[in-house]
C-alpha cells in the first residue's frame, strides 16, 4: 500500500519528505506535492519528517481526507492542466523538475 501526501501539505511544501526518499517519488505541484503510487516502495521513511503530518499510508488517512488517496494517483494517471499527456511513471522526479500544477481537486480546495 503506498504512502499518499494529504491536505496539510497544502501551501506547507516545505520538501522535507523529499530529501527522505530512497526512490524520489515525490513530485511537487503547484500548491502540495504528490507521491506516485506506481514508484512507492512503501518504506515509511517520509512520514516522521513531515512537520505538519500530511503523509501516511493510504489506509490510514486522516478523517475526511480520504480523496487524497484517489487524488495522489490522479495527478500521475489523468492529464494535468496545461500538459499533453498523464505523468505516468517518470522514474523520479529530478527527471521532471518541479510539475507546478496541482490536480482539479486540489485546486479547487
Ligand atoms: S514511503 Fe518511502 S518510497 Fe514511498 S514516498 Fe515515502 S519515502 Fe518515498
Ligand atoms: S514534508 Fe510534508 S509539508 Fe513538507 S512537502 Fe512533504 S508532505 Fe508537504
Amino acid at each position: 500500500m503506498p504512502y499518499v501526501i494529504a491536505s496539510p501539505c497544502i501551501d506547507t511544501m516545505d520538501r522535507s519528505c523529499v530529501e527522505e526518499c530512497p526512490v524520489d517519488c515525490i513530485y511537487e505541484g503547484g500548491r502540495k506535492l504528490y507521491i506516485n503510487p506506481k514508484e512507492c516502495i512503501d518504506c515509511g521513511a517520509c512520514e516522521p519528517v513531515c512537520p505538519v503530518e500530511a503523509i501516511s499510508q493510504d489506509r490510514r488517512v486522516a478523517e475526511g481526507d480520504e480523496e487524497h488517496v484517489a487524488d495522489n494517483a490522479r495527478f500521475f494517471a489523468e492529464v494535468l492542466p496545461g500538459r499533453d499527456e498523464p505523468l505516468g511513471a517518470p522514474g523520479g522526479a529530478h527527471r521532471t523538475g518541479e510539475i507546478g500544477v496541482d490536480t482539479p481537486f486540489v485546486s479547487g480546495l
